[in-house]
């Protein structure tokens, strides 16, 4: 049963006032509904991008190993110098590769790694 009410609301799109016939209508048009919904998903897609970004800028993955940062934890070393985490503890282990410790975290000087692949037989 459709009712004859008419409510006075303000359009979630366009921002205009009008009248609708139930309390729940958001839209004065079928055009500015279907135009909030693209956005919606437009909105969407673009945060769905940009925490992608974010992502990708907080995974070491992407970390800029060519820059001139002095010193480098485990995971950036590995990624230098192309060996398996396993492999750098047991030449750490071995005094190959100097270590250095910040508080807890475990980071060795990029001169170091430097010193190390040139002393590599
Ligand atoms: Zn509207």
């Amino acid at each position: 049963m459709s009712s004859n009410i008419k409510i006075s609301r303000i359009c979630d799109f366009c921002g205009n006032a009008f009248l609708a016939k139930t309390t729940v209508t958001r839209f004065c048009s079928k055009n500015c509904n279907s135009r909030f919904y693209k956005k919606k998903i437009r909105d969407k897609k673009l945060l769905k991008s940009l925490e992608e970004t974010h992502e990708k800028l907080k995974s070491p993955k992407s970390m800029d190993l060519g820059s001139n940062k002095p010193i480098l934890n485990i995971v950036e070393t590995c990624q230098l110098i192309g060996v398996s985490r396993t492999t750098l503890w047991r030449l750490i282990n071995k005094d190959r590769i100097k270590t250095t410790l910040i508080g807890r975290r475990v980071v060795i000087a990029r001169s170091d790694i430097y010193e190390f692949i040139k002393l590599k037989p």
